[in-house]
């Protein structure tokens, strides 16, 4: 290229640069030291930083938040390779600490941003230089936020018994179904309670069904204060829970058992001007690689609960 095409160019870039002035996105030109040769007005708007302060110096000596080492090794990537390099907000949420001027982000002050790093060839064909291109991605990812919300709490709505807050019983089926199969892998010592409220028919006839829904209510309480983190409650029918006990021998299982046995005896539940006194019954069967599936250890549960009613009620059995 001959000096006078050259020439032409650098005035043809200045040209463009003039027009690239007045976009809406962040544009910033780096030479090999990271000096700032250009810095448009979206850039000196957002940063506070005019063009004419930061012109020639250092981009790092401008923000002192800016990870300087991960973006360092981007720019370096850039310019030894000669390949443009992209960073989403997914990965990083931005670049610049810049405000948000959204009125709908609230929760996010700052805006989040997409980097395009391109490495800028001179007319001999050297890499002397980067671009920068910075765009406000904020709106796009302030509405994949509130979807991502809005999918978890569906999610969870879903899984929910709205009566007790527990897990509903397909969501707990499935749980059970996966503690299964761990067990199956691991042979951890995992343990399934059942436990089914006694005469509970009753209590719906003498005092009503709210009173009813009352008492359910206080049962799965009493569940969610008595168990581990770890452990896995859910409305399993109409009045009957399970609650799986992972990494629990059927021993342990039998102390939680008792616990829960003993709190609801003793416990009086108010509904309106009423006391009631209610009882529980509990079968309790350790997972058992014998088993065909997770149904069978369920089975087992409900015939060591079935044994617990017919020996009277208000204790627990393990098979
Ligand atoms: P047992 O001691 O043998 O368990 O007797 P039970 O009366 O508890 O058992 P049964 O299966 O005969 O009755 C269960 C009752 O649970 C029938 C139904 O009225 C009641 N029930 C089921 N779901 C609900 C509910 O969501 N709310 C209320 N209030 N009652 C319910
Ligand atoms: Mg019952
Ligand atoms: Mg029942």
């Amino acid at each position: 290229m001959t000096e006078l095409s050259h020439q032409k160019a650098l005035h043809d870039l200045h040209g463009q640069l003039g027009l690239l002035e007045n976009l809406d996105v962040g544009l910033a030109i780096l030479d090999k030291e990271f000096r700032v040769t250009f810095w448009n007005s979206f850039m000196a708007n957002h940063s506070g930083i005019s063009q004419a302060q930061i012109q020639g110096q250092s981009l790092f000596g401008h923000f002192k938040d800016l990870d300087t080492q991960w973006f360092r090794r981007k720019l370096n990537s850039v310019l030894g390779l000669h390949n443009p390099a992209f960073m989403t907000w997914e990965e990083r949420p931005w670049l610049f600490r810049f405000k948000s001027y959204r009125p709908i982000t609230g929760n996010t002050p700052w805006m989040f941003q997409n980097i395009t790093l391109l490495p800028l060839a001179d007319a001999k064909g050297e890499v002397n230089q980067i671009g920068l291109i910075l765009y406000d991605v904020t709106d796009e990812a302030v509405s994949r936020q509130a979807l991502k919300n809005a999918n978890l709490e569906l999610s969870q709505l879903s899984r929910t018994d709205h009566l007790t807050g527990l897990h509903n019983r397909g969501y707990w089926e499935q749980c059970l179904e996966q503690e299964y199969e761990r067990f199956i892998r691991t042979q951890q010592p995992t343990t399934l309670v059942m436990l089914d409220i006694d005469h509970f028919k009753q209590v719906n006839d003498t005092y009503g069904h709210l009173a009813g829904d009352a008492v359910l209510r206080f049962i799965s309480d009493i569940i969610r204060q008595m168990i581990r983190s770890t452990d896995i409650a859910g409305r399993f029918g109409g009045e009957e829970f399970g609650i799986l006990l992972p990494n629990t021998p059927s021993s342990n299982a039998e102390i939680l058992a008792e616990r829960l046995r003993y709190a609801i005896e003793t416990r009086p539940i108010r509904h309106e001007d009423e006391q009631l006194l209610i009882t529980i019954s509990l079968g309790i069967a350790a997972a058992d690689s014998a088993y065909l599936d997770y149904k069978s250890w369920l089975d087992q549960a409900d015939q060591a609960l079935y044994q617990a009613k017919e020996n009277g009620r208000n204790q627990f059995v393990t098979c």
